[in-house]
């Protein structure tokens, strides 16, 4: 189930501050409060979903599609094609999801480093 409270409702609900990057009627990207990276910006789509399976399954194919588009807008915006990015999901315990509104990470800017 949604929580209501989480901090990118909060965002959403224009209740706590972000630093946007791009925006447009379906989806949001901000930087990262806590940059893991020179460049750590995060993706989220404007309504209500938990994470990737919950987005997946439940929204309409056009907010899907225009999701993964927007993130090519941002590579582009962030002019990080030549170079390199990562992007990441977080989902659920495993996945260390410590948000539960669906997001990816745009990790840029510098050599990313492996996870283990
Ligand atoms: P997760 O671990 O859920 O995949 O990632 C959540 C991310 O949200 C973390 O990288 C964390 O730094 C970021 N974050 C948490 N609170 C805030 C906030 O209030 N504003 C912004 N811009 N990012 C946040």
């Amino acid at each position: 189930m949604y929580d209501e409270n989480n901090i990118f409702a909060k965002i959403l609900r224009n209740e706590i501050p972000c630093d946007i990057i791009y925006e447009d009627k379906f989806n949001l990207f901000f930087k990262d409060i806590n940059p893991q990276a020179k460049i750590h910006v995060l993706g989220i789509p404007k309504f209500k979903c938990v994470d990737f399976t919950d987005f997946v399954n439940n929204a309409e194919e056009e907010k899907i599609i225009s999701f993964f588009k927007s993130i090519k807008t941002v590579i582009n915006k962030l002019r990080i094609q030549n170079n390199g990015y990562r992007i990441i999901t977080n989902s659920g315990i495993d996945g260390g999801q410590e948000v539960p509104h669906y997001h990816i990470h745009i990790l840029a800017g510098e050599k990313i480093g492996r996870l283990r």
